[in-house]
């Protein structure tokens, strides 16, 4: 029965009464939740509610940590050749089901099919990478540091670790985070974006099927609320984040507070230089599908290219190629980008760029009028371009997070430099050009944490780690690759002696010294 539910709004629509609710997973067992309050999920290219996700209440929260707490000791136990294979076939089973994940994204988060499969594949491939554990957490050691006395250290699980998603990758980020943390033997709460948690309940269904024991990774969800419960619970041991950067400092700093390890990964402004000598049609390329790929919602999309000599040279080819982009919703087979999140980010791109124009930005394609037939009420930006940007303008100091590209200049490849590394954030830049000597340079002297050279999105497959810097990142310990086991794990250091016992030893009060 439902009596003992409210929702937030009253259901108007027939699509809403019948619009399932996402469950928590709380030791092994998918639940409804006992919550008084629920959010409706909605498809941002037709506004239908696909589920309605509560706010987990305080007890569901409290068991999900429990029941992570309480599998922690077998688990770290398990031998991690056999946790190695629950992650292989965990890969199995989401290359299996890879269709209706990418349909599931599709539909909670708006981007197109064929971006969906890559928001699947590119956290595959973290699975992958955590299938060879055992070797990426071997210890170190030293024989005979003194007489009969070796020393080796030894990675050990830390205890109940959480992630907090944002909604702009559902299936990679989550895929980030708990199978390589279970994978070192930890156990998992994880609390997938309000906006689409439903390719996180996917995963956990497909590592349930695959053999994860229960309790080893649980789901819980809601928004602020929950997200301090997750700070501020002393089961918790470790954190990790992906998302904005009013989330992200804020859990840094009231989750270091209670000692735990945090990793945020946080917002961008990525940057591409293009030199005069680039060539003209990969370069093109580049820069539309990283500037306008995934409605420029993704945290390494290219958001502002700095033209060394100018801009005009290139501007007649990127606008050709940028107005012939089909925006549609993301199940139409020819749509090139989908819809933005939801109304408000919507409207939020919008006064960006208005701000822009009247701060003087010249408007050379403008997609905020875009409507798309058949789905009149989904919310599409179309891809739009402003040159003659400054510093100083409110569209290029905020993450637009949107499909839209931004235009500067400089002299020189030294000014060009200059403007990236005065930016806060330094997640990804990327540099176009056909230079050797370019683009070593660029390579040395640009602060940012993802370098492309010819390549507009940088980021790293799991055998390196994702290495956004400045205000892009907060921790010490990055997302997957060796920084990743080392934050999913801690290090004991164990000093042995084994020798003769030889009679008449004395005691020795002093420090002991080889
Ligand atoms: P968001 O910060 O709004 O939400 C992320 C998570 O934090 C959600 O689970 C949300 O419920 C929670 N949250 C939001 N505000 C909170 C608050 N004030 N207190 C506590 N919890 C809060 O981010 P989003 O809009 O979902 O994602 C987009 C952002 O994520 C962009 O800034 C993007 O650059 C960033 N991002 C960064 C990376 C990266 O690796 N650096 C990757 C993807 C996305």
């Amino acid at each position: 029965g439902s009596s003992h539910f409210t929702t937030m709004a009253e259901p108007s629509s027939s699509s809403k009464r019948n619009a399932p609710r996402v469950p928590n997973l709380i030791g092994g067992r998918f639940l409804d939740s006992k919550a008084s309050s629920f959010i409706d999920v909605i498809n941002p290219a037709t506004q239908e509610v696909v589920s309605q996700v509560p706010l987990t209440t305080d007890e569901e929260f409290k068991a999900a940590v429990s029941a992570a707490k309480k599998a922690f000791p077998l688990w770290r136990n398990t031998p991690v050749t056999t946790r190695q294979r629950v992650m292989l076939k965990l890969q199995e089973l989401i290359r299996r089901d890879m269709d209706k994940l990418a349909l599931n994204v599709t539909t909670e988060q708006g981007k197109t099919l064929k971006d969906a499969q890559g928001d699947v594949f590119r956290g595959l491939e973290v699975v992958e990478h955590a299938c060879g554990m055992a070797t990426l957490q071997m210890g170190e050691y030293v024989s005979n540091v003194s007489h009969g006395v070796d020393t080796y250290s030894v990675r050990e699980p830390i205890g109940v670790c959480a992630g907090i998603c944002p909604f702009n990758f559902p299936a990679m980020i989550p895929l980030w985070m708990f199978p390589m943390a279970v994978t070192c033997g930890n156990t998992f709460v994880l609390k997938p974006s309000e906006k689409d948690p439903g390719a996180s309940i996917m995963l956990a269904e497909l590592a349930l099927e695959a053999g994860l024991p229960e309790g080893v990774l649980n789901v819980v969800h809601g928004t602020h609320d929950i997200v301090n419960a997750i700070c501020d619970d002393d089961d918790i041991k470790a954190i990790s984040f992906v998302g904005s950067n009013v989330a992200g400092m804020h859990i840094y700093s009231r989750a270091a507070a209670k000692g735990k390890r945090v990793q945020s990964n946080m917002g961008a402004k990525n940057h591409a230089i293009v030199m005069p000598d680039a060539n003209v049609d990969a370069t093109v390329n580049a820069l539309i599908a990283a500037g306008f790929g995934a409605a420029g919602q993704r945290c390494m999309a290219l958001s502002t290219v700095v033209f060394v000599g100018g801009s005009q040279p290139w501007e007649s080819k990127i606008l050709e190629s940028a107005k012939a982009l089909k925006v549609n919703a993301g199940t139409e087979p020819d749509a090139d980008l989908g819809p933005v999140i939801s109304k408000q980010a919507k409207e939020r791109v919008h006064t960006l760029v208005q701000s822009g124009v009247e701060s003087g930005a010249k408007l050379l394609l403008d997609g905020r009028n875009i409507v798309v037939p058949g789905y009149e009420s989904g919310n599409f930006v179309g891809p739009t371009i402003l040159s003659n940007i400054t510093a100083d303008m409110e569209c290029y100091k905020e993450e637009i997070f949107g499909p839209v590209l931004l235009f500067m200049e400089a002299d020189s490849l030294e000014e060009a430099i200059n403007i990236i590394n005065k930016n806060k954030y330094g997640n990804g830049a990327s540099i176009f050009t056909t230079s050797g000597v370019a683009a070593r340079k660029f390579q040395t002297e640009i602060e940012a944490g993802q370098v492309g050279i010819n390549v507009p999105i940088p980021v790293p497959l799991p055998f390196f780690s994702f290495t956004g810097n400045k205000a892009s990142f907060a921790g010490d310990l990055n997302f997957y690759g060796k920084a990743g086991v080392n934050f999913y794990t801690q290090i004991k250091t164990i000093t042995q002696q084994w020798k003769e016992a030889v009679g008449g030893s004395k005691v020795n009060m002093a420090m002991p010294t080889s």
